[in-house]
């Protein structure tokens, strides 16, 4: 009993001895640590010293090691210690942080102060204890600033206190000032408004000042600080390093030769990336019209040899449901004795109508050996492919045909609202009929194969030739855009009911212009399945009103448009490539990156395509998403100090469901081709992730700009923000670049 009640009053006395701070200032040269150190020491009851580096060798600026053996003299002594440095950058803090321990808590009280109020202050002052002043004020700490990293608790601080304002900076001087002696205070991070916002709320906003065209209304800029004169003297504040004439040169490059179509299929016995064209087929006539396997198989590899070489990079795949099919073994035991390319032509066990969702295999085309009504039914590959497709495709191909004979084919769009095409990334379905030897089916030709084998030869010509084709008037679309994106092919084709034929007319009514697709869009028209002329804009009254681009799922996403979609539906097809996967998001290299680091946070949840989607209901997802970019961005911030990040939505985005463009600062890189690309993520098109929290959570929704004028805008640098005309003034401009 005594000794309980003798630990009970010496726990009371450890108590009451309280500890000592160690208080580790955080902030840019002028943000204000120097007067909150002083003004907490006139009015504290506790013992303090104020380290301060600039005047720690006798008056005089001195050394980091000085200020150790000053800082822990003084707690040795029994004094709490504010340490005035800057401190910016962890690596700087670690030494100090290590002089805590069980007597000493280490906090940092962070100064984040808007850059241009820093460098306002820093400008002004005269007499500054470390000669900081005037013009390379605004230098040193626009420099400084970009190699900010914010404190953790995971450093070893127990107690964090993050002031963005004169309101915080006040508050946290109540706190510390009020402290007396046997005082303790909190652990844990304060003042932290968003906890991820650590990056964006400090170099971010700083970088991401963008001015809208005059003629635009833009707010855009309304609530970033101006970033001040001084920052566009600044030597190599301007692209640093880069190659600038990679990055702004308007020549088409690689995206637009359509490498931007994007299935990633992760299997099949190739190992194919499956960013290819790709013609999915089954054999015809071997299953219901009893077509002799043997004599098929030659008249498949006939037909295959005849046409591999005219493939480009587009490929055939025959497919069977049934593992040890009969005429798979016998076409690929033939293809393997002629040595034909199996990446060019490959065989592939599964359901046609899931190649991509059962198994890996992402096919733009698949072949329909149809019958001759060309409707649903029967079995088969047909009934199961007008049943995966929807009445979508019924409709579509009575607009193309009514019938087919053998030895044809038709080919039909087929429509984005298409199950098959939104989960399977088929565009289009050619439908095939071949001859029949069925004598309970129409038309059998009582085994004459002279004249089926002919027959069957024609059918697969004309499959392959309509495959060609599109592939074909698919390379002409992305030829003729000037950008990496490419609209949803266009197709028109004349036909009758004796005519099934496999022509296709393409391009002819497409009117583009180049650009992104966010303003292809808007200027392209293409004419869908039913003859009909449709806008394939996807946010045409934008900037007047947000609501009326809010249904996303009536829009038109082309197949390559849904990449994304399907890694976040089905990220088990895509695992190789991908950094993380959780049940909320995906996280990916951007394919075509537009800076050093640039990656994509992808929403997992299906029907949120863009931001024009997001409500307030989806705010967690927003959240999610944010968390995982920040997460992120900090890896990359730790490998490498001297990157900026930000994070954020493109307002009109080309591909479908909801991302994060996590990005670095620099731009440097090869798929930055055009003003475009420069604009999409250096003007208000580019809409900050920490924003659009703030908006969602405020109005229920983001404030979407007027894209198509952001993106034509004038180039701007990012950081200085000098203005030129046109791409090759910029580049010639003289002082835009580091040699200023
Ligand atoms: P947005 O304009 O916001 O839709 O941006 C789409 C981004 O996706 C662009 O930065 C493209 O470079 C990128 N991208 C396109 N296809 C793929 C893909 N298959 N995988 C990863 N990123 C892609």
């Amino acid at each position: 009993m005594e000794t309980d009640i003798d630990d009970t009053c010496k726990a009371k006395d450890e108590e009451k001895k309280s500890k000592q701070i160690l208080v580790i200032m955080v902030g840019a040269p002028g943000s204000g640590k120097s007067t909150f150190c002083e003004h907490v020491m006139r009015s504290s009851a506790r013992p303090w010293a104020r380290i301060c580096q600039d005047t720690i060798n006798k008056g005089k600026s001195g050394t980091k090691v000085q200020c150790l053996t000053s800082a822990s003299s003084a707690l040795k002594k029994g004094k709490s210690v504010f340490l005035d440095r800057c401190n910016l950058e962890r690596e700087q803090r670690t030494d100090f942080v290590k002089l805590g321990g069980p007597e000493v808590d280490v906090h940092a009280v962070v100064l984040d102060l808007p850059a241009k109020l820093c460098i306002s202050r820093s400008v002004k002052r005269i007499e500054h204890e470390g000669n900081l002043q005037g013009g390379k004020a605004a230098a040193v700490v626009n420099r400084m600033l970009q190699k900010k990293e914010l404190p953790k608790l995971s450093e070893g601080f127990s107690r964090i206190t993050l002031c963005q304002n004169e309101n915080d900076v006040q508050a946290a001087l109540d706190t510390y000032s009020g402290l007396g002696p046997l005082d303790t205070l909190p652990h844990g991070s304060f003042g932290q408004k968003n906890p991820d916002a650590k990056i964006q709320l400090g170099i971010m906003k700083f970088l991401k000042k963008v001015d809208a065209p005059s003629n635009t209304g833009s707010t855009a800029s309304s609530t970033q600080d101006p970033v001040p004169p001084q920052i566009t003297e600044e030597k190599n504040s301007c692209l640093e390093g880069q190659e600038i004439t990679s990055l702004l040169s308007d020549a088409a490059g690689e995206e637009v030769k359509g490498t931007e179509n994007p299935e990633v299929a992760s299997v099949n016995q190739n190992g194919s990336s499956s960013d290819v064209p790709t013609l999915a087929f089954p054999s015809l006539s071997t299953s219901d019209f009893q077509f002799n396997n043997e004599k098929a198989s030659d008249v498949i590899i006939e037909k295959v040899e005849e046409f591999v070489n005219k493939l480009g990079n587009a490929r055939l795949v025959l497919v069977d449901l049934t593992q040890g099919s009969k005429i798979l073994s016998l076409v690929r035991a033939k293809a393997a004795q002629k040595h034909i390319n199996p990446k060019k032509f490959f065989t592939f066990v599964g359901d046609i109508t899931r190649l991509y969702t059962g198994g890996g295999l992402c096919c733009n085309v698949i072949a329909n050996a149809a019958n001759w009504r060309l409707k649903p039914g029967g079995g088969g590959v047909n009934a199961a492919i007008f049943s995966a497709a929807g009445p979508a495709l019924e409709v579509a191909t009575a607009e193309r045909a009514k019938s087919l004979y053998p030895g044809n084919s038709v080919i039909v769009p087929l429509p984005s609202t298409s199950p098959l095409c939104g989960r399977e990334g088929v565009t289009h379905v050619i439908h095939v009929l071949g001859p029949n030897m069925n004598p309970r089916r129409p038309n059998c030709l009582d085994g004459d194969y002279v004249k089926g084998c002919e027959i069957l030869r024609k059918a697969y010509t004309s499959l392959f030739e309509g495959f060609l084709s599109i592939v074909r008037s698919q390379e002409k679309l992305s030829k003729g855009c000037n950008e990496d994106i490419r609209l949803e092919p266009s197709v028109s084709q004349d036909h009758s009911e004796d005519v099934h034929g496999n022509y296709i007319s393409t391009g002819d009514k497409i009117k583009r212009d180049g650009g992104h697709e966010y303003e292809q869009s808007k200027k392209c028209k293409t004419q869908n399945e039913v003859g009909t002329d449709i806008n394939l804009s996807r946010a045409a009254n934008l900037s007047a009103d947000n609501e009326k681009i809010g249904v996303s799922t009536s829009k038109a996403w082309g197949s390559w448009a849904q990449a994304l979609y399907r890694t976040a539906m089905y990220p088990e097809r895509h695992k190789d490539d991908l950094l993380e996967i959780s049940d909320d998001v995906v996280v990916l290299n951007d394919l075509y990156p537009k800076a050093q680091k640039h990656i994509l946070v992808l929403s997992r949840f299906d029907g949120l395509d863009r931001l024009a989607d997001v409500r307030n209901e989806h705010l967690q997802i927003l959240q999610t998403m944010h968390a995982v970019g920040m997460k992120w961005a900090e890896k990359f911030l730790h490998e490498d100090a001297s990157l900026a990040f930000r994070l954020g939505y493109h307002s009109a985005p080309s591909m479908r469901q909801l991302h994060l463009h996590v990005i670095s600062q620099d731009f440097n890189s090869k798929h930055l081709k055009n003003k475009k690309h420069w604009n999409s993520f250096n003007t208000a098109f580019f809409c900050d992730s920490v924003d659009v929290l703030e908006e969602i959570s405020n109005h229920g929704k983001a404030t979407l700009k007027d894209y198509d004028s952001l993106l034509s805008m004038e180039l701007r640098c990012h950081r200085c923000r000098s203005a030129h005309p046109s791409i090759p003034r910029f580049l010639l401009a003289p002082g835009t670049q580091s040699t200023r």
